[in-house]
């Protein structure tokens, strides 16, 4: 039977006569329908990507598209005079993730399937998600994000667990959400919830009652951890989170025939960054429940778990107080603290102890029992082995490994850009949708130059498409012609988005002086700050700033324009990354462990304009010097300046006129006039006193360099070179190359 036909089944109707939203439903029935007729992938052996994130995005076009009806699906609505586009609004995005980690995690799940590798994921069904932002008088505000409708992606399973914290016990309940391999079978995405949750303790703000875990267990993504009991709830939802876990697949082991004492040959456990960390004693305590000796389950379970650090930086390793444990899970401390014991009796160096000054070490207990430690980038794993974890590398060199980050190409190109995605095939066949190593083929056509214009042309599409879009949604006004420099991501200071709006800052200035730039620059942002961090809503509200301030100055505005979109997410991204002609990835070296946004500009034939960081290296290697952009100190340089501890920002300051001067401009009258005192006070005082991610000393290059990329715009040709160069070296950059690795080296499926 046709889509056509399966669709007006579902409807009682014709499509012609239903409205969108009638037609998203019936469609989300279907295809869920057909998600379940796939075949489950079973295997002896099965991972569990255990992750407090999954920023699964919308999944109405990656599962038509993985299910392979996309385009007959599209056609038959278009015939109806319906756009698949406009139903599609009407699908909620998820909102189950914060960032590049959780996105990472719903890369890995579309590969998995797609590879037919038997691998679920489990998280937390948040309620409100992560937060929506909403920006008012040039500031962040966080509102919930509810995102569950009654009808949704979200099946719910007859499985249940009890969970007991210290004094009290709740039942748990499974979700689940297919995930569709492309031409393949399907995985699962297990989402644990409790039905005592109680939403009407959320009002406008995000802020609740946090006494009551029984209410408000799953109600967000990452509470405010500025107080104790903040703090605390993260504990209750990482210890539901893997308990759940642990049950289950203790469960599916059994159920495959395990007798627990082989349970290594049925499951492995990947602890994605330090929240499922508590998986470890959990496990242990239930396999002595079920009658295994501690020392034998402890070495069960050092075969079936392995980490992957995210980030060096320190406030994101977690310690928990021995006194939050105590009171949320005081079953697992005496494991824990057998666990300590036992590195204690062994282990010589102290900084490696997993209980020090009545803390928890998360990492560290992820270390010394599991078999695997992995980080995301070439340099990132260098840094952990040499630098951040240099002890326990000491301890156990042949478990460290590196598993460089990368993306779907399902999502991030066929789904978010049909036209590129679309001349591609038209150039070197379809064999790059299986086998993204093909993309090579397209350096076949570097000096061909119809091909060339019509890269172009794709990437004016979609430019206008975005000019549109962004118009139709948030009320702004972009110049389709001009540059479109984007720096979307998380705000953080090691990402240092108050670099990019010093240097907005200094192009006003030179614009005022009669320097104008050959090609007018649209500088668009997208960042959620995390709302007790107040550095990072001082620079959106910087920036902010800088956009109404230039937006009516007559003078500039027809060559600058800053552009911050609203609430940042998954559906935006994909609007706006194949829009994009500068990637903005300017990380202070050593401190971005990969970025994955990056290998995303990259694929859609964005030029990166980067520091040496991350996976930036690894991109510089693959294109080369012409076709990438890289300023700024190395990372060894930057390591060894903290270690000496000698920076001082104020130096620059004195020292570099046009730094000072953009650094005044933060509080001067201008700013004054559409910005909050307080806020600009606070900042300005950040960068002189502190500046701790370093900005200045990468301003005077960033400058220079990025004047560069806005002189070689306008050579067209040579331009459209660097971004078909970049499209044709991303093909290592896909997750099915990723999760190859994991699964030869780690996983062993
Ligand atoms: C890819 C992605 C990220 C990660 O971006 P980085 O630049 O690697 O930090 C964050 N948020 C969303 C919505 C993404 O799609």
């Amino acid at each position: 039977m046709s889509i056509m036909n399966e669709l007006e089944r579902k409807l009682c109707n014709s499509i012609t006569a239903a409205t969108n939203e009638q037609i998203y439903f019936a469609l989300l029935d279907l295809v869920k329908e057909k998600a379940q007729k796939k075949e489950k992938l079973e295997g002896k052996k099965k991972l569990y990507y255990v992750s407090a994130e999954f920023l699964i995005g919308k999944l109405l076009s990656n599962n038509l598209i993985n299910l392979g009806i996309y385009e007959e699906t599209k056609k038959a609505l278009e015939q109806q005079g319906k756009s698949l586009a406009q139903i599609e609004e009407i699908e909620m995005e998820p909102s189950l993730g914060n960032g590049g980690l959780g996105r990472l995690a719903a890369c890995f799940l579309d590969s998995l399937a797609t590879l037919g590798l038997p691998g679920d994921g489990v998280g937390l069904n948040y309620h409100y998600g992560l937060f929506k932002q909403v920006f008012e008088n040039n500031l962040q505000h966080e509102t919930p994000n509810p995102w569950i409708t009654k009808e949704s992606w979200l099946n719910k399973t007859e499985k249940t667990y009890k969970v007991n914290f210290g004094g009290f016990e709740v039942t748990s309940k499974m979700y689940d959400i297919d995930v569709v391999g492309y031409n393949n079978r399907t995985n699962k995405l297990h989402l644990f919830d409790i039905e005592t949750i109680d939403e009407s303790l959320v009002g406008d703000t995000i802020d609740f009652d946090k006494d009551e875990v029984e209410k408000n267990l799953t109600l967000f993504l990452y509470p405010d951890d500025s107080d104790d009991k903040g703090r605390i709830l993260r504990v209750y939802q990482q210890y539901f989170m893997v308990s759940n876990a642990a049950q289950l697949i203790i469960d599916e082991a059994i159920e495959h025939g395990s007798n627990l004492h082989d349970l290594a040959d049925y499951a492995v456990i990947q602890i994605n960054d330090t929240h499922p960390s508590m998986i470890i004693p959990e496990m242990i305590r239930l396999l002595c429940q079920k009658g295994l000796l501690m020392d034998e389950a402890i070495e069960i379970v050092s075969k079936m778990c392995a980490y992957t650090n995210h980030t060096i930086l320190a406030e994101a390793l977690e310690k928990w107080p021995i006194h939050f444990m105590n009171k949320a899970v005081p079953q697992l401390m005496p494991i824990i603290v057998e666990l300590d014991n036992r590195v204690r009796s062994k282990v010589k160096d102290e900084t490696t102890y997993i209980i020090q000054n009545d803390l928890v070490h998360m990492a560290h207990m992820d270390i010394h029992y599991g078999y695997s430690i992995n980080g995301v980038a070439y340099l990132h794993t260098e840094i952990l082995k040499n630098t951040e974890l240099n002890n326990f590398y000491k301890l156990y060199p042949e478990r460290f490994n590196n598993k460089t980050n990368g993306i779907t190409f399902r999502r991030w190109l066929m789904s978010c850009n049909p036209e590129l995605s679309n001349l591609v095939t038209e150039l070197i066949g379809e064999g790059w949708k299986k086998d993204a190593n093909e993309l090579e083929k397209l350096g076949n056509y570097v000096n061909d130059d119809a091909v060339l214009q019509k890269i172009l042309d794709v990437k004016q599409t979609k430019k206008n498409e975005l000019v549109a879009y962004l118009k139709e949604k948030q009320g702004i006004e972009v110049d389709a012609n001009s540059i479109f420099d984007i720096q979307v991501k998380r705000l953080h200071e090691y990402k240092r988005q108050q670099l990019n709006a010093l240097y907005v800052i200094n192009k006003y200035f030179e614009i005022k002086e009669g320097k104008k730039p050959n090609h007018p620059i649209t500088v668009i942002f997208g960042a959620k700050a995390a709302p007790a961090y107040i550095i990072a809503k001082d620079i959106i509200h910087l920036i902010l700033c800088l956009q109404e301030i230039i937006a009516n100055d007559p003078e500039v505005s027809p060559y600058l324009k800053v552009v911050m979109v609203e609430n940042y997410n998954v559906t935006l991204a994909e609007k706006l990354i194949p829009a994009c002609d500068v990637s903005e990835q300017i990380s202070l070296a050593s401190k971005e462990a990969s970025g994955t946004g990056n290998m995303k500009f990259m694929l859609n034939g964005a030029v990166t304009l980067g520091t040496s960081d991350g996976a930036n290296v690894e991109i510089a290697q693959l294109v080369g010097e012409d076709n990438i952009y890289v300023f700024g100190e190395d990372s060894q340089t930057v390591i060894d300046r903290y270690e000496r501890g000698d920076y001082c920002s104020k130096d620059y300051i004195e020292k570099n006129k046009l730094i000072k001067r953009a650094v005044e401009f933060i509080v001067g009258p201008e700013m004054m006039k559409v910005g909050q005192k307080e806020n600009l006070e606070r900042l300005h005082k950040e960068l002189i006193v502190k500046d701790w991610f370093m900005t200045f000393p990468d301003f005077e290059d960033y400058c220079k360099t990025k004047d560069r990329v806005v002189a070689d715009f306008d050579d067209r040709k040579t331009w459209a070179k660097k971004m078909l160069v970049n499209i044709s070296k991303a093909g290592f950059f896909s997750s099915d190359r990723t999760i190859e690795q994991y699964n030869q080296d780690i996983w062993h499926l």
